[in-house]
């Protein structure tokens, strides 16, 4: 295969200190719907180049802490309309890299962009000091900013999930070294490099490369907080880097997210069904919080399968991310096409059933690219790979189950705990909803359809620690710290 530079193919280069920094190696980004052809450069970070940008962000945090809310609003709203005036070119260079279709990369600006808003709104008042004066005399309690924040970012929304970490973090007077994952690396350091277009030399410096530069960011004694989205695997390797110099974390990590349709679902609701294909098939199934396994009560589950398919099929096109009749592109590497390639056959080989979703709507792309049909797999045991494991693509298990108990006990004997939804007739799939161990349940919606950025957002068990968006997600970026003036000085018990 002969790999070449198109003609747009754009470079980046790290960002340290207010400069632009060469590497002596660089790295490039294919387009998965095209694989010859190379979207753009990034370098590769030393491990120097990584302790510069570490040590730059710890200069300008000594004076960025002690600048007053306004400033740091006003900023972060000046970055927001550049980036907004920039949309365009930034959907189109993520389309690209990512193999997103052009809608769903202009959706996760729409997303970005609403939590950077909701987070400029809210940091006031979230950031507020609250004095109590009481019986015992008088408490100040403050949120301190922690100090220099490492923020590593996954490929699958490298923008929103970067800026979910951005913005709080830099509202709340910390300063960023953030890494984009190198599967995704080109619109995440565009962004960025607009973002800190508006801040002073050092708040935020981005750097790029994979483990390597990752093992600086999280044993650096500099870098007080970890904010990380990723997988699990790699959180547990985190963790462990972090721990010489217990840093302060906020993981968001996998997630096998259950869909649950109880016997009072109507499967005649096309509408209801275009959603749960949507949550199946977004971002072609790569989202942390898409529903990755189906359960549906026995009694309506042929019918179910029925309507769903004839809904995947009227909504799932699969082309090229700048066609405008795609909804679903490539998967966005080889590595991860080829992982999903071999849960589907495993189930397979266990003699499950499996069925093509959808239309192709380019074959000679289709074959070009890092493409896979979706797939709907029946007929698979509770306890499959393709049930258990978090596919991050193209293929779903819808399977049957008999009563509440049952697929409440399925749903929580995971691992994980992201997201979750059940649907049916609101007051029972509420009641359901109540007993998952899950970060987040939606009612008869599910995955991006049913985020609110206003309230907090994370996972229960290996899903993660911690939360962010909505006031927690400000929050989760300072230390609280309790000034005491009591009137009794001296403790009674205490002897002379
Ligand atoms: P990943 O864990 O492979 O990589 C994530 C980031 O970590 C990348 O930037 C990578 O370069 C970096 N990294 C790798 N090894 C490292 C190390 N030893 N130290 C420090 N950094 C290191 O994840 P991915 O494949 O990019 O993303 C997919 C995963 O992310 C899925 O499991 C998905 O569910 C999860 N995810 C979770 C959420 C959430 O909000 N919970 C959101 C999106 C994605």
């Amino acid at each position: 295969m002969t790999i070449q530079a198109n003609q747009e193919a754009v470079t980046v280069e790290a960002l340290i200190n207010g400069r632009n920094v060469k590497s002596l190696s660089q790295s490039s980004k294919e387009n998965p719907a095209n694989p010859t052809e190379i979207v753009g450069y990034f370098p590769v970070t030393t491990k120097e180049q990584a302790v510069e940008a570490i040590e730059a962000a710890a200069e300008a945090f000594k004076t960025w802490k002690k600048t007053d809310i306004e400033e740091r609003v006003t900023r972060m709203r000046k970055a927001i309309e550049k980036i907004r005036a920039a949309e365009n070119e930034i959907v189109h260079l993520l389309s690209r890299e990512h193999g997103k279709p052009l809608y769903d990369a202009h959706g996760e600006i729409y997303v970005s962009l609403m939590w950077m808003e909701f987070a400029c709104n809210e940091a006031a008042a979230a950031l507020e000091e609250q004095v109590t004066e009481h019986d015992h005399g008088k408490t100040i309690l403050s949120y301190d900013p922690i100090g220099v924040v490492a923020a590593i970012s996954p490929w699958n929304y490298p923008i929103a999930l970067s800026t979910i970490k951005i913005a709080p973090a830099l509202l709340a007077g910390n300063t960023i070294v953030l890494k984009p994952s190198p599967y995704a690396p080109l619109a995440a350091a565009k962004v960025a490099e607009i973002i800190a277009s508006e801040f002073p030399a050092g708040v935020i410096n981005v750097v790029h490369g994979d483990a390597d530069v990752g093992v600086e960011l999280t044993t650096n004694p500099h870098v007080t907080k970890i904010a990380f989205t990723g997988g699990t695997a790699t959180a547990k390797h985190i963790i462990r880097a972090a721990s010489d110099t217990i840093k302060d974390m906020t993981l968001e990590l996998g997630g096998n997210d259950a869909a649950i349709f109880l016997e009072s679902f109507d499967v005649n609701d096309e509408r209801a069904m275009r959603r749960i294909v949507v949550s199946n098939f977004l971002t072609t199934g790569q989202i942390c919080m898409i529903a990755k396994r189906v359960y549906v009560h026995r009694s309506i589950y042929d019918a179910f399968v029925e309507k769903y398919i004839e809904a995947a099929n009227r909504w799932i096109r699969i082309g090229d991310p700048f066609d405008a009749d795609t909804t679903v592109g490539p998967v966005n590497n080889l590595k991860q096409k080829e992982y999903v390639l071999g849960l589907v056959e495993d189930a397979k080989q266990r003699g499950a059933k499996v069925i093509s979703l959808g239309r192709i709507l380019d074959q000679k792309r289709f074959d070009e690219g890092y493409y896979l049909q979706p797939t709907l797999v029946l007929g698979c045991d509770a306890h499959d790979r393709i049930v258990v494991e978090e596919q991050f693509g193209p293929t779903v298990p819808i399977l049957p189950f008999d009563d509440e108990d049952q697929v409440i006990t399925l749903h929580n004997e995971s691992i994980y705990g992201l997201t979750s939804s059940v649907w049916g007739a609101e007051k029972e799939a509420i009641a359901v909803a109540r007993q998952l161990e899950a970060g987040t349940t939606m009612i008869n919606t599910a995955a991006v359809q049913g985020l609110d950025v206003r309230f907090p957002f994370g996972g229960f068990k290996q899903s993660g620690i911690g939360r962010e968006y909505g006031t927690e997600g400000i929050r989760t970026y300072t230390e609280q710290h309790v000034i005491n003036v009591p009137k009794m000085l001296d403790l009674p018990y205490i002897p002379e």
